[in-house]
Parts: structure tokens; C-alpha cells; sequence
């Protein structure tokens, strides 16, 4: 089965609601290609703003995080259910900033995509190692690692796409290249196969997320493994409609 590219847009704490208006009509604007899937995450307070202008039903909204429990006294926490009542239907789970700086494990990340996948929300998983760890030739080692956490947890990866987000990639204008990366794309694809079978890990979606532009996107095109991008910065800027377009 072919696997259709998925370009996802992480706002990540930026914007406004004019910010956000702005971008949202500019997508509604925009001749937006029918083989992509799309999908913008903006802060959380703005999901619902973002849904009620979107025109285009090609793009879809996802959270940026949710808790593992659908209510009660988690103070700051976002639920899947409310994530849902606002209209998104993904979720970006595990993403480095949060790995790091929140000190999520790959244990509460895998918590948190068993959750979400049961709400029937779709799940942008990102892995990635940081520089020390490449310098130490971990990388693999640390993406399974994380990719192992949610194995033991999930025999389903239908409603899930991997993003794979060098953490010394992310907002340092340092794409990996397009060798690089598919290389691990690759890797990570064969392990995969080795933890869900074959069918199963050639129908998952993996996607490169680092420093990637309006200009560069279209260099990963050659890539086999790599089905699409999660892209950081340069989702707030117009060249998010050049990447959405960069297979064309
Ligand atoms: C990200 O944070 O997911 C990301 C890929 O950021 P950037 O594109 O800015 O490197």
C-alpha cells in the first residue's frame, strides 16, 4: 500500500490569535494538493480558534501533547477527550522539547500514545536522538529505544506516524542530510519490521523533522523512506505551502 505523504506543522509556543488567523487563512487560500496529508498544530489555547477558520478540510489539527487520563485534577494537563471536542484529530506525542526540558520518559510517552490511540486521535510520534548521543554513535540504539517503549504497548501502528527529529537538527538551521536521514529512516523502518512484521512496518509513515524549509524540503525527495516532514519554524512562515508542495 502506498503511503501518503504527511507534511504536520508544529507551532510549538508561538503565535497569536492574529498570528494564527493569518496562517490558517493563508492555508484556506492556498491550492493545496489532494496526495498530502496535512496537518498544523498550534498551542493548545488556539485549536479551537485555528478550527473554526479553517475552511479547508484538508488540513487537520493536532495538540501538541495530552495527559494519559480523559479528566480530573491534573492541573495544566490537556485531555484527548477536549482535544477531540475542539475539532483536532492528531496528536504530536514525545516530541524532544519535551523529552528533555519536561523530562518525559519513553515509558510515559508510550502511556500517553496508548491513550490517545484509544480515543480514536491519530499520533505524531517523535524520536530523535541529541548531538552527544550521535557523537557516541547512539543513534539507533536510542531510537529503538524509544520506538520499543510504544511496541511494548501498541500492536497497532495504523493511527500512528513516526517522526524522526534529530535533536540537533531541530531549529538549529542544521538539516540532517538527505543521505543521513534516510539511512535512519531506513533503520528505523527494518526495526520496525523486526518488532510489527513486514505489512505492518511498510504501511507506517516516517517522517523527517529538522530545520526543514521552503528551500531544502524537496531534497529528501529522492528518499524512499522518507514519507514526508514535521516541520518547526518554518510552519509559521509561507514556505510551509513550498514543503507541502515539495513532492509535486
Ligand atoms: C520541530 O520542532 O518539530 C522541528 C522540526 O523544528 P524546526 O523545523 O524548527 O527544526
Amino acid at each position: 500500500m502506498a503511503r501518503k505523504f504527511f507534511v504536520g506543522g508544529n507551532f510549538k509556543m508561538n503565535g497569536s490569535k492574529a498570528s494564527i488567523k493569518q496562517i490558517v487563512e493563508s492555508l484556506n487560500a492556498a491550492e493545496l494538493p489532494t496526495d498530502v496529508e496535512i496537518v498544523i498544530a498550534p498551542p493548545a489555547l488556539y485549536l479551537h480558534w485555528a478550527h473554526d477558520h479553517l475552511k479547508d478540510t484538508k488540513v487537520e489539527l493536532a495538540a501538541q501533547n495530552a495527559f494519559p487520563k480523559d479528566n480530573g485534577a491534573y492541573t495544566g494537563e490537556i485531555a484527548a477527550p477536549q482535544i477531540k471536542d475542539v475539532g483536532a484529530t492528531w496528536v504530536i506525542l514525545g516530541h524532544s522539547e519535551r523529552r528533555t526540558i519536561i523530562k518525559e520518559s519513553d515509558e510515559f510517552v508510550a502511556d500517553k500514545t496508548k491513550h490517545v490511540l484509544e480515543h480514536d486521535l491519530g499520533v505524531i510520534l517523535c524520536i530523535g536522538e541529541t548531538l552527544e548521543e550521535r557523537d557516541a554513535g547512539m543513534t539507533l540504539e536510542v531510537c529503538n529505544r524509544q520506538l520499543d517503549a510504544v511496541c511494548d504497548v501498541i500492536k497497532d501502528w495504523s493511527r500512528i506516524v513516526v517522526a524522526y527529529e534529530p535533536v540537533w537538527a531541530i531549529g538549529t538551521g542544521l538539516a540532517a542530510t538527505p543521505d543521513d536521514a534516510q539511512f535512519t529512516h531506513h533503520e528505523i523502518r527494518k526495526h520496525l519490521t523486526e518488532k510489527l512484521g513486514e505489512e505492518q512496518a511498510n504501511s507506517i509513515r516516517i517522517i523527517y523533522g529538522g530545520s526543514v524549509n521552503g528551500k531544502n524540503a524537496a531534497s529528501f525527495n529522492a528518499c524512499a523512506d522518507i514519507d514526508g516532514y514535521l516541520v518547526g519554524g518554518a510552519s509559521l512562515k509561507p514556505e510551509f505551502i513550498d514543503i507541502v508542495n515539495s513532492r509535486q
